[in-house]
């Protein structure tokens, strides 16, 4: 019967030939997944974590995974650190991402507002100023007009 449980393996493949060793497997494995932990590696070429430990220090190998790298929520782009809740790469990232440039509709003057704030009226419409609100109200419902003009 044909055994179908084989998992694909979490790392790149590495070219397995009859001539590898366990221990050149390991080494390829590390060199081609550095993000790789020495438990992930075991588990695939089935040793133990403190035999992949050994060859790994013996080849003068990492042991330690790469620190780890944020992708910028944003901008998409990677950085490293801890900066802005690790979510976004700089400042800026942070303020694109939570405040939404918007045109006054009365006055045509950009600002911006928090898009938590955007909400009811604000969310369709968006005014810098009480008094630009108010401009539009006044030009919409025609507050003051006479019916037919
Ligand atoms: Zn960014
Ligand atoms: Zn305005």
């Amino acid at each position: 019967m044909r055994d179908t449980t084989t998992i694909s393996p979490p790392f790149n493949p590495v070219e397995s030939t009859s001539k590898m060793t366990k221990v050149d497997l390991v080494c390829e494995i590390r060199r081609q997944n550095p993000c790789l932990t020495m438990a992930k590696i075991g588990e695939a070429v089935k040793l133990t974590r403190e035999r992949v430990r050994q060859i790994l220090n013996k080849h003068h190998l990492p042991t330690r995974v790469v620190k780890h790298l944020y992708i910028c929520n944003y901008c998409g782009s990677t950085f490293k650190g801890a900066e802005y809740h690790r979510l976004f790469c700089n400042k800026s990232c942070y303020n694109n991402y939570h405040y939404a440039e918007l045109e006054c509709e009365t006055c045509g003057k950009t600002f911006r507002r928090r898009y938590s704030q955007l909400r009811g009226h604000n969310y369709l419409h968006h005014f810098d100023t009480r008094h630009c609100l108010g401009v539009w109200i006044g030009k919409t419902y025609g507050f003051g007009k006479r019916k037919g003009e």
